[in-house]
C-alpha cells in the first residue's frame, strides 16, 4: 500500500486526505502521524490504506508520530460513524480517543545560516528579522509574526530562506504531560559479594551501610527511596556511598498515578440477591442466551426501576459474569463528581480493576488511566460520557447509569454526540449487552422498548435496611392558596410544619429548587396565569435586550406589560428564584438549623462535592438546600422529607422536553427522601397542581406520564416520531446574525420546495434561549421531519453555523 486516507487536525476539516507514504515508513491504519498541510505540518490519523491515490497530487506522509496505531479498527469504525451520523469533521470524532494530551502542534523555526550576513545589503524589513533573530540566532514563526504581522513574517522570511541566510526547521512543541518517575533502589551485585561487603561495612564501623544492605536483601521487588527512607532510617549520603561501591543502583521508574489512591475501600461480599433481582438477573440471562441462539446479535437492556431498587447490584452481577468470560466492561455514570459512591462501590468489589477516567483528573492522572487501561490492566472502566472512547478490548458489556440524564450528551463542542446512541453502535461493533438503567427513562428510549426494540426489565420495590420500603408519601400544595392566605414567603405553611416536625425528631430535610428555567417566563402571582403564545400554547420567553416575550418557536412577540389580562392585578413576577433566598428564609424560621446550600457557585474545588455531601451524610447539617445536583444519584438515608420549592418551573420552558425533564426532576428528588430505616415524605410546591405531570410525579406514575407525553410527541411529530437537527449560528453583530439565520432559512425553504419534501417542518429562526453568550448573538433553526439529515447533507453551511443532529433540547 503506497498511499494513505488521513484525517487531519485542522478546525473544521469535513473531509480526509490523501497522502502519499514514504518508503522509509512503515504506516498502519489507526496510526497518529504528521503531514504537511497548507503552509503547516499537522497531525492527521490514518484511516485507510490503497494502492492508488484517490486524488492526482499527493504529499509526502512527514513523520510518525507514535509508531504503533492508536486506535483499533472498531474504533476507527466508530468514530466514521459518529463522524457521519452527528455531521463532524472526522478529526473531532477521533479525537474523543486519542491519548489525553495528544493533541501537538508543530512549529516552524528559523535559524541564521553561518554566512556572514552584509547588513548593508538587506532591506529594513530583512534587517528587522535578523535583528530579532539576535543572539541566540533563532526565532519561531509564531515569534516573528507577533513581531512583524502575519504577512510580512512570511513574506520577508521566504526571502531570506531563497537567499540561504537562514534555514528552516520544525520543532515540536512541549509534551503537555509526562510519564511520572519516581527513583527506586535495588540491589546490583550478587549475593556472595553483598554478604561479604556487609560484614565488611559492619567491622569498619559503617553499620547504617551494612543495615541497608541487610533490608535490601530481604526484598523482592525494587522499593521505592520514599518508602524506604520510611521504613529505615537512612539517609541519601548512605544510599550514596552504597552506589559508590556499585552495590546498588538507583534507577527513575514509571508509577500510576492513580486517581483512587484516595478512597479508603472495604471489600465486602456481594449480597444475595432479593427475590425481584433475582427474578430480574435470571430474565436477563435467559435473553441473553436467547438472543445468541436466534440473531447471533447481543441485546439491548432497558432496566427500569425506582431509585434504590437495586439496579446497580445488578450492573454489578452483570459485570462479574462478563469479566468471568474473559471480557470487560465499560459503565457510564452521568456526573463523576456526584456518584463518587457508585465508583466506590464498584472499586470495591472489583479491587485494582477498576480505571476512572473524567476530566476532573489532572492531565497526569488522565494520561496514566489511558494507559493503563490500553496495556490491559483493568476489567471495568468508569466515568462519564467520555469513558465509552476508553481504549478497552474484549468489550463484553456496556452499561448506561441514569440514561434518561441529559449529561450523556455533548452539546458544547463537535461531535455533538448522544453517549446512548454512540455505546449501541460501539456495543453492536464489539458484540456487547448493553444495560440503561433508569428510574424515569428517557420517553424514546420506553417507546423502543414498547417496540421491542429494547428488552424491558423492571425492578419495582424499593430495598432498604428494613427490607422492601414503600415510596414516600406525596403531598402537592397550592402556591396560590398559599398567596391568598398571605403567605408571600418561599415555603409554605405545610412545609414549614413538616419541616418543625423533622427538625424536632433531629432528621435530616432537602429542599430543592429548580433552577433551570427560571427568569425565563412572566407569571401573575395572584391568579397564576402565564403568557402564551396564541398561535403555540407554549409560554413565552421573556428576553432583556428587547424587553419583549417571544416565542420560541413561530416568533409571535409582544412587549412585557404591567397588569395580568386575566385578572387585571400588578402582582407579574418574572420568575427567578436562587437557592440563596431559600436559604436566607430557612435561616428565618429555623434559625437553630444548621443549613448546607449546594449549587455550582459552591462547589468549585474537586473534592468538594464528596466533602460537602461526606459532611451530610454524617448529619453535620440538618437541611440541604441544592438544585438540580441534589436530585442526582444520591444515597442520603437520614433524609426524611424532601421539599420541592416550585415545581413549575421547568414545565413553562419553551421546549418538548420540558414536561419530561420536569417528570424526571420530581420523581428523582422524591426518591431521596426514605431511603434509610425511617418512612420518607415529600412536599411538591407548585401554582399548577392540576399538571398531569405534577399528579404523576405525586403518585410516582411513569407509565401514566409517559402515555400522555407520546401521544403529545406523535401529535407534533417530535422524537421518537421525526428527528430533529438544530442549526445555530453566532456572530457578534445582532443584525448580522439574525440576517444569516434568515438567509439560510429561506435557502432550505427553497431546497424544500424543490425537491418537495412535505414532511419536513423548518421550526424558526429564532433567538436561543441565552441569546447572548460570550459576546455572541446566536439565533437558530430546526429541521424536523422523518429524514431531516437528507436536506442537511445538501447544505454547505458557511463558518459561524454549528450542527446539532438529535439536540436534546430547543433553547
Ligand atoms: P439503585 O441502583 O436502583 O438505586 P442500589 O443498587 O443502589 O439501587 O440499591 C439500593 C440499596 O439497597 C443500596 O444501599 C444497596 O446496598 C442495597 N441493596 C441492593 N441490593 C441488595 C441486596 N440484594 N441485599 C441487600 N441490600 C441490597
Ligand atoms: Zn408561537
Amino acid at each position: 500500500m503506497n498511499y494513505a486516507e488521513v484525517a487531519v487536525n485542522s478546525p473544521g476539516s469535513r473531509s480526509t486526505f490523501c497522502y502519499a507514504i514514504p518508503p522509509r515508513l512503515n504506516i498502519s491504519v489507526g496510526q497518529a502521524v504528521w503531514v504537511p498541510f497548507g503552509t503547516r505540518v499537522i497531525q492527521g490519523i490514518v484511516l485507510r490504506l490503497s494502492d492508488e491515490p484517490s486524488v492526482e497530487e499527493t504529499k509526502e506522509i512527514a513523520a510518525i508520530v507514535a509508531d504503533f496505531p492508536l486506535l483499533s479498527p472498531i474504533q476507527i469504525k466508530l468514530a466514521q460513524w459518529v463522524s457521519e451520523h452527528y455531521f463532524a469533521p472526522p478529526f473531532d470524532a477521533l479525537a474523543l480517543m486519542l491519548p489525553p494530551g495528544f493533541e501537538r502542534r508543530a512549529i516552524t523555526c528559523f535559524q541564521l545560516t553561518d554566512s556572514q550576513v552584509d547588513l548593508s545589503s538587506l532591506t529594513p524589513e530583512q534587517r528587522q528579522i535578523v535583528g530579532i533573530m539576535g543572539g541566540k540566532k533563532k526565532a519561531s514563526l509564531p515569534e516573528l509574526e507577533r513581531a512583524i504581522g502575519k504577512r510580512k513574517a512570511r513574506q520577508i522570511t521566504d526571502q531570506l530562506l531563497t537567499h540561504k541566510l537562514i534555514t528552516q526547521t520544525l520543532e515540536l512543541e512541549k509534551a503537555k504531560i509526562k510519564p511520572k518517575t519516581l527513583p527506586y533502589i535495588k540491589l546490583i551485585a550478587d549475593r556472595e559479594e553483598i554478604e561479604a561487603a556487609e560484614a565488611r561495612l559492619a567491622k569498619s564501623k559503617a553499620c547504617k551501610q551494612a543495615e541497608l544492605l541487610k533490608f535490601l536483601a530481604g526484598q523482592t521487588q525494587p522499593i521505592s527511596i520514599s518508602e524506604l527512607r520510611e521504613r529505615l532510617n537512612c539517609s541519601p549520603a548512605t544510599i550514596r556511598a552504597l552506589e559508590s561501591r556499585h552495590l546498588v543502583s538507583v534507577e527513575k521508574l514509571r508509577v500510576r498515578r492513580d486517581p483512587l489512591s484516595h478512597l479508603s475501600l472495604t471489600t465486602s461480599p456481594p449480597p444475595v440477591l432479593t427475590p425481584s433481582q433475582q427474578a430480574a438477573w435470571k430474565s436477563m440471562q435467559d435473553v441473553i442466551a436467547e438472543e445468541a441462539r436466534q440473531s447471533g446479535k447481543p441485546p439491548v437492556f432497558l432496566l427500569f426501576g425506582v431509585t434504590g431498587s437495586g439496579k446497580t447490584e445488578i450492573y454489578l452481577r452483570a459485570l462479574a459474569q462478563v469479566i468471568a468470560t474473559g471480557k470487560r466492561g465499560i459503565c457510564l455514570i452521568p456526573e463523576i463528581a456526584l456518584t463518587q459512591q457508585t465508583v466506590e462501590r464498584f472499586a470495591s468489589r472489583f479491587p485494582g480493576r477498576v480505571a476512572v477516567l473524567h476530566s476532573g483528573l489532572s492531565l497526569g492522572e488522565q494520561f496514566d488511566e489511558w494507559q493503563w487501561i490500553m496495556e490491559g490492566n483493568c476489567d471495568v472502566v468508569i466515568g462519564p460520557r467520555s469513558a465509552l472512547f476508553a481504549p478497552l478490548t474484549d468489550l463484553g458489556l456496556i452499561i448506561i447509569d441514569e440514561e434518561h440524564e441529559w449529561t450523556y450528551k455533548q452539546e458544547d463542542k463537535s461531535p455533538r454526540y448522544h453517549a446512548r446512541d454512540v455505546a449501541i453502535k460501539l456495543a453492536q461493533l464489539n458484540e456487547a449487552v448493553v444495560i440503561l438503567g433508569s428510574a424515569t427513562p428517557d420517553v424514546g428510549s420506553f417507546h423502543k422498548a414498547q417496540q421491542g426494540e429494547y428488552h424491558l426489565v423492571e425492578l419495582k420495590e424499593r430495598i432498604s435496611p428494613r427490607g422492601y420500603s414503600p415510596l414516600p408519601e406525596v403531598s402537592i400544595v397550592d402556591l396560590r392558596e398559599e398567596l391568598k392566605a398571605g403567605n408571600t414567603s418561599l415555603l409554605s405553611r405545610s412545609l414549614l410544619v413538616a419541616m418543625k416536625e423533622t427538625l424536632a425528631q433531629g432528621e435530616q430535610i432537602i429542599l430543592f429548587l429548580n433552577r433551570r428555567g427560571t427568569a425565563t417566563f412572566v407569571r401573575c402571582r395572584n391568579c397564576g396565569f402565564v403568557w402564551r403564545c396564541p398561535r403555540c400554547s407554549i409560554a413565552l420567553t421573556y428576553h432583556s435586550v428587547e424587553k419583549r416575550l417571544i416565542c420560541h418557536r413561530c416568533r409571535y412577540s409582544i412587549p412585557v406589560s404591567q397588569t395580568c389580562p386575566q385578572c387585571f392585578q400588578r402582582h407579574l413576577r418574572l420568575l427567578g428564584i436562587g437557592t440563596q433566598r431559600v436559604e436566607e428564609e430557612v435561616r428565618h424560621f429555623f434559625p437553630e438549623a444548621r443549613l448546607l446550600r449546594w449549587d455550582r457557585d459552591v462547589i468549585t474545588r474537586r473534592y468538594a462535592h464528596e466533602e460537602l455531601l461526606k459532611s451530610f451524610r454524617d448529619h453535620k447539617a440538618d437541611v440541604l438546600i441544592g438544585t438540580q445536583m441534589i436530585a442526582k444519584g444520591l444515597d442520603l438515608p437520614q433524609v426524611t422529607l424532601a421539599g420541592i420549592i416550585n415545581a413549575d418551573t421547568g414545565l413553562n420552558f419553551p421546549d418538548f422536553r420540558s414536561s419530561e425533564r420536569t417528570f424526571q426532576l420530581l420523581c428523582q428528588v422524591a426518591g431521596r427522601a426514605g431511603r434509610g430505616v425511617k418512612a420518607g415524605k415529600v412536599i411538591i410546591q407548585t401554582y399548577s397542581p392540576d399538571n398531569y405531570i405534577i399528579e404523576a410525579a405525586a403518585k410516582h406514575d411513569y407509565l401514566g406520564f409517559y402515555h400522555k407525553e407520546i401521544d403529545y410527541r406523535r401529535q407534533y411529530n417530535y422524537p421518537p416520531f421525526g428527528q430533529l437537527i438544530r442549526l445555530v449560528y453566532s456572530h457578534s453583530d445582532e443584525r448580522l446574525c439574525h440576517r444569516e439565520a434568515e438567509r439560510v432559512y429561506h435557502l432550505i425553504l427553497e431546497e424544500k420546495t424543490r425537491e418537495n419534501m412535505i414532511d419536513l417542518s423548518i421550526i424558526g429562526p429564532v433567538p436561543t434561549f441565552a441569546f447572548r453568550a460570550r459576546g455572541m448573538y446566536r439565533w437558530q433553526l430546526f429541521l424536523r421531519g422523518p429524514d431531516p439529515t437528507r436536506m442537511l447533507s445538501q447544505l454547505t453551511l458557511p463558518r459561524g453555523w454549528t450542527t446539532d443532529v438529535d439536540p436534546i433540547g430547543m433553547v
